[in-house]
């Protein structure tokens, strides 16, 4: 049978060699490239996928997908929840998660050289035997990978003092849509020649290249940790300790907070329900001053519960940590959560929790609050109970009040996730026309045809 002459059967018929990587083009290999983590898939499916073995066969497939007009979707883990890497008809996907090598770690200038496909807790894992760290620690550190960290500038639950992704990216290398490659920042600690194109390619959700290449920053491993841990009556009280903590002018390392329904839930699925009512805070302390930073915590914990706990214990921090960790799975049992990502002046966590209560109740439908409160970013949780249409449109109802609260208190409508498909249409109400105009004339600059991404954030 003779094969369709679509632009995919050319691709796949590409003379042996032309990629050094394997070439997907229907069937179901493909069909899960439709999909991230968010859940959401576009119309039809992509036309190939290429998945990259080295930095030639990202710009074979720049090239190959700029001749055929299509968009190229750049792919780490698939674990966003921004539809991000969703890819769909007209579309190929340049999956870079094979391009996994860590090049080089450098106890000396405490840096690593790393390809974009290396899973985030590998690098920290092999920093670690140099008794360095990789910082950023976002709880999918597990399965997502440096390249879609970097773009998606994601941040973790030991930002509130080490910063986001972005805080820890020297330099890199990114396949244009000309199919160059362009290096970017430097080695050094220090360095200010010309623009920060380092950060302009840091957190553009792959609206700008493919990223290829990057040199982090490492951290020493703090000699000391502390876990000081809270209960509260309810959230709002605990939402009152954070701040009085964040007042007292320490800077945690960790700084978590739980509502009391994400508690409860946490611990039947770890098999402990009921064991500490409440809603619950978790912070950590770290380096030489640890112990004395943990007691000005606790303090200011105990100025509204009675209910606190000091340790260094490595073994009890992962028991209190394990709480909120398992937060997210416990509500993915109860139906299919909507997992928002809003960012807060820290200061008006305690009036934001109560304002979203009311969301709940108003949309009749499950919201379960927790984060980094030490940040200002909350997750909160819109659990659909079934998946019917008047279920969806009320979760999303509920969610579109969300963002409209963060924009209401100065805050932000992703601290963490990005805007991918699903936040677009609130874009241009955060960032105004202005802003929205300079950042498309950007992209525009760059990808003329608007080759990455297409439809994606702007
Ligand atoms: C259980 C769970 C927990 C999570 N926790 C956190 C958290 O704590 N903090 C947080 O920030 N996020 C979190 N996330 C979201 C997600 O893991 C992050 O957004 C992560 O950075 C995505 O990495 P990835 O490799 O899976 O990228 P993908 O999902 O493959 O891609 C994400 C975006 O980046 C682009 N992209 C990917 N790789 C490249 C590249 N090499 N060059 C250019 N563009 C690229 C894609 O086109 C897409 O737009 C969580 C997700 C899950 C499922």
């Amino acid at each position: 049978m003779a094969l369709p002459r679509s632009p995919a059967h050319r691709i796949a018929s590409a003379p042996p060699g032309a990629f050094d990587g394997e070439v997907l083009v229907g069937g179901d290999e493909v069909e899960r490239f439709r999909t991230d983590r968010s859940g959401y898939s576009p119309e039809g499916s992509p036309e190939a996928v290429v998945r990259a073995r080295t930095v030639a066969d990202v710009q074979r497939a720049v090239v190959h997908a700029r001749e055929h007009r299509w968009t190229v979707v750049p792919r780490g883990a698939g674990t966003g929840l921004a539809g991000g890497a969703a890819a769909g008809a007209g579309s190929l996907v340049v999956d870079v998660s094979g391009l996994d090598r860590i090049l080089e770690i450098s106890a000396d200038e405490a840096i690593a050289v790393v390809e974009p496909g290396v899973i985030t807790a590998r690098l920290d894992a092999a920093a670690e035997e140099r008794g360095l760290r990789y910082a950023p620690d976002p709880a999918s550190a597990a399965i997502s990978t440096i390249g879609g960290n970097i773009a998606t500038n994601a941040g973790g639950l030991r930002c509130v003092k080490y910063g986001v992704t972005g805080d820890a990216v020297l330099g890199l290398d990114v396949v244009l849509a000309d199919g160059s490659l362009l290096h970017t920042g430097r080695r050094t600690v220090k360095g200010v020649a010309g623009l920060d194109l380092t950060s302009l390619f840091t957190g553009a959700e792959g609206t700008l290249g493919v990223i290829v290449g990057a040199t982090l920053r490492l951290q020493p491993i703090p000699r000391k940790t502390i876990t000081v841990a809270g209960w509260f009556d309810d959230v709002e009280q605990a939402a009152t300790a954070v701040s009085a903590a964040l007042a007292a002018r320490v800077r945690p390392s960790l700084l978590e907070l739980l509502d009391e329904p994400s508690v409860r839930r946490a611990e039947e699925h770890l098999g402990v329900g009921g064991a500490r009512p409440g809603a619950f805070v978790v912070a950590q302390t770290d380096g030489f001053g640890a112990a004395e930073e943990a007691e000005v915590l606790a303090d200011a914990f105990r100025l509204v519960t009675s209910r606190v706990r000091v340790g260094s214990d490595p073994h009890v921090a992962e028991e209190l940590l394990a709480v909120r960790r398992a937060a997210l799975p416990a509500l993915e049992t109860l139906g299919r959560p909507f997992i928002e990502d809003i960012a807060l002046p820290r200061t008006r966590i305690a009036e934001a929790t109560r304002r979203i209560a009311t969301i709940a109740e108003h949309h009749d439908i499950p919201i379960f609050v927790f984060g980094h409160a030490g940040d200002g970013n909350l997750h909160p949780i819109i659990v659909a109970p079934s998946e019917t249409r008047e279920v969806l449109v009320r979760a999303e109802a509920a969610a579109d009040e969300i963002f409209a609260l963060a924009l209401e208190f100065g805050g932000s409508i992703t601290g963490e996730h990005g805007i991918g498909v699903l936040k677009r249409r609130w874009l241009a109400r955060e960032l105004g026309e202005d802003a929205l105009r300079v950042q498309r004339s950007i992209r525009q600059a760059l990808d003329p045809q608007g080759l990455f991404n297409r439809g994606k954030v702007w």
